[in-house]
């Protein structure tokens, strides 16, 4: 038996932490919860939870506020729940340090994956520590540069391998186009989405079945990319 998780929940919405208590209460969670990101902080500190997740509008300070305070402390995985429509919020929630978000209404089951994901991650530490990814058919191996498909080789050019890589040692978190133009054309490329989107108009071409309904690589509209995990 492994000790429950704890988990700390900022939100000022009662119904929706009246909803994350019932749901998560099975799934053997400690629950501690705010309404208010001040408070919210504190609580974090106090209970040194595994997990937080938190609302983005917030009655005393801004949601985006809290992850950048958290991080000057804490690498303690993050989940935004966002409302919709909110999707520069959640852009600028993500770069400034948040693991996921979930778009309100989300189910249980969708909730519960992203804690998994996160908590993978946040017990990995440097999520770099795999030689390789697999899901699907889909390899890819991080020491030999290389990526195969059904155990053949999928010929990428060198940036589309670091795209394919850094999804991957992400595997299951959403990457904000931000995130993925500095990691793989550095700082001075931040606003170059177009560059972005037609590189991973070819990396589908070559890798995904039907390019049109892609199921290794998940557009998350107007945030970023998703590498779905098995
Ligand atoms: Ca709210």
């Amino acid at each position: 038996m492994s000790d429950p998780i704890k988990i700390v929940v900022i939100e000022d919405e009662v119904p929706i932490r009246r909803f994350l208590r019932s749901s998560l209460a099975p799934e053997d969670a400690v629950f501690f919860e705010e309404g208010e990101g001040e408070p919210g902080i504190r609580l974090v500190a106090q209970k040194n939870p595994d997990i937080v997740l938190l609302d983005l509008g917030l009655p005393d300070i801004d949601g985006l506020e809290v992850v950048r305070r958290l991080r000057e402390w804490t690498a303690v995985p993050v989940i935004i729940l966002s409302a919709r429509g909110q999707e520069q919020d959640k852009i600028a929630a993500l770069d400034a340090g948040a693991d996921d978000y979930l778009t309100k209404p989300f189910s249980v089951g969708e909730l519960m994956a992203r804690i998994r994901v996160a908590l993978r991650h946040s017990k990995q530490g440097q999520p770099v520590s795999e030689p390789r990814f697999e899901s699907g058919g889909l390899v890819v191996d991080f020491e030999r540069h290389l990526v195969t498909l059904d155990g053949d080789e999928v010929r990428l050019t060198p940036i589309e391998f670091k795209l394919v890589a850094e999804l991957a040692r992400h595997a299951g978190k959403v990457l904000t186009h931000t995130h993925l133009l500095r990691a793989v054309w550095g700082p001075a490329f931040e606003d170059a989405t177009h560059t972005l989107r037609v590189h991973m108009g070819s990396i589908r071409q070559k890798i995904e079945p039907e390019p049109s309904r892609p199921k290794f690589i998940r557009t998350e509209t107007g945030v970023g990319y998703r590498m779905l995990s098995e």
